[in-house]
């Protein structure tokens, strides 16, 4: 049987390129804050909330106000890609944060209008994905896209930064609360994202770790010679080429047996409607174990020949099938994790890529509103509300245990936008005007 592995040059698509911007819409001279009403308000401008902004936007509700810390449309997700030095996406391009239903030029027709832009490997890709094969998106086009977006659909005068605290429900409004101002909504939609997993407060006793110790979303100090990764997923594997590029010696902890190479991030079933139908009409304890099962960390392809010529040529050691028990500093300015098999590792540095949990709304959200039960939220399956405070919605993550383990994932973001947006305009309707032209240019 002839194994094919996709090779590592697709993961090497430049990054920074100049592309044109659509003209911004003239803008009046912008307050320091928004209005202290609005019929909707977004927390959180990833990829879930440009999703949602742009529905909105399509079903004529154009009073919206979008609140991030970053101030920045996809600023924490391109910000986290950036510094992984990923320049390639994960998933293909059929999943663009699109709105189901409306015509819109989608991810694959803006990377064609700017055939010209592109590399021989990147247009390759293209083809690809014209002819239903699975496709790389370099992360510079997913990034101009992004843009495209923020501007076709106005979203980039309705953000707003600001770190949001709380979010009461009252008797006629739902107010957000942030750093800097608050705004009371008719509906609000909280995108989120997910949170970086802490470690195990047994490695080092719990509060801030040790000196030479960080987590994935924070930056490595260059002088680092020896680095220890610990981590099975994507993240990790971007860790350790970056590592590899910059002449270090890697020592890889792994808690299975082996690497998991697959495309996706989840099994590709899940993207359809097929696989979203495995989660209807389950029970909470089948959709636990899906969850468990479907939702684990995994390498595109693409890294294993570079990082089995790296342990091949000594330059990586893999500890597979070790769990860390502790991590301590040791003299002379190392760092050394004590393995649960009694084994030691040590380097100068240690990256801990342990992935991420999903923000439910717990602290934004008084506790019983938020419903939890192992550590998910409480959602109604058809519109993504909160079961106890129909006003408040999610996109991201927080709904997996409605859509699944793609609902963190670009394409979950659009099947999750469909229902909130629709029914969002929907309750709003009547106070609002005719949807707004729903087809967009470049
Ligand atoms: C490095 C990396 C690469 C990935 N690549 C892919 C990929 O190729 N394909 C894919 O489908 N998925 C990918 N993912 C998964 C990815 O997380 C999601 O697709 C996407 O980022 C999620 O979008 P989001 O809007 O839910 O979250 P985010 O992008 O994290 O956006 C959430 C936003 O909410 C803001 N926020 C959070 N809390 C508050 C608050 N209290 N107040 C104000 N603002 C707040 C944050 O600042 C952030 O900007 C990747 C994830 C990572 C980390």
């Amino acid at each position: 049987m002839i194994k094919f592995v996709p090779e590592p040059h697709l993961l090497d698509s430049p990054r920074g390129r100049d592309w044109p911007r659509p003209p911004a819409p003239p803008s009046p001279a912008r307050a320091a804050s928004p209005a202290p009403a609005a019929d909707v308000v977004i927390v959180g401008a990833g990829p879930a909330g440009l999703a949602v902004a742009s529905a909105l936007w399509h079903h004529g509700v154009p009073d919206v106000v979008v609140v991030d810390r970053t101030g920045r449309p996809c600023g924490r997700f391109f910000g986290r890609i950036d510094l992984l030095g990923q320049r390639v996406l994960r998933s293909p391009y059929e999943h663009h944060p699109g709105v189901e239903g409306f015509r819109d030029c989608e991810l694959l027709d803006f990377a064609r209008l700017h055939w010209g832009r592109l590399t021989p490997t990147e247009r390759r890709e293209i083809r690809m994905s014209q002819s239903g094969h699975r496709s790389v998106v370099p992360v510079d086009v997913f990034d101009a896209y992004c843009a495209h977006l923020v501007t076709t659909h106005h979203v980039g005068e309705k953000t707003w930064q600001a770190t949001v605290r709380e979010v009461t429900p009252g008797r006629d409004a739902v107010t957000v609360h942030t750093d800097r101002f608050s705004v009371a909504a008719r509906h609000v939609v909280l995108c989120p994202g997910e949170e970086r997993r802490p470690a195990p407060e047994t490695w080092w006793g719990g509060g801030h770790p040790p000196r030479g110790v960080s987590f994935w979303d924070e930056s490595v100090p260059p002088g680092a010679r020896c680095q220890v990764v610990v981590g099975a997923g994507l993240t990790a594997a971007h860790l350790i080429t970056g590592a590899l590029e910059a002449g270090r010696e890697v020592h890889w902890v792994v808690r299975e047996t082996g690497e998991r190479y697959q495309c996706a991030d989840v099994n590709s079933t899940f993207f359809r409607p097929e696989g979203r139908k495995r989660f209807d009409g389950v029970g909470w304890a089948e959709r636990l174990d899906l969850m468990g099962r479907f939702r684990r960390a995994s390498i595109m392809f693409e890294f294993r020949p570079l990082l089995e010529r790296a342990e091949a040529e000594g330059r990586l050691v893999v500890h597979r099938g070790e769990a860390v028990k502790e991590i301590a500093p040791a003299v002379g300015g190392s760092v050394v994790l004590r393995l649960e098999s009694g084994r030691r590792v040590a380097g100068d540095h240690v990256v801990l890529a342990l992935g991420t949990t999903p923000s439910i709304g717990a602290g934004l959200l008084p506790d019983d509103l938020v419903d939890a039960r192992d550590g998910w939220p409480s959602l109604d399956e058809r519109t993504l509300s909160y079961r106890r405070e129909p006003r408040v919605s999610v996109v991201g993550a927080a709904a997996g245990m409605v859509l699944g383990p793609a609902a963190r994932n670009i394409d979950g973001h659009r099947v999750a936008t469909t229902r909130v947006a629709a029914a969002i305009a929907g309750q709003l309707r009547g106070a609002v005007t005719a949807p707004a032209e729903a087809v967009v240019g470049v």
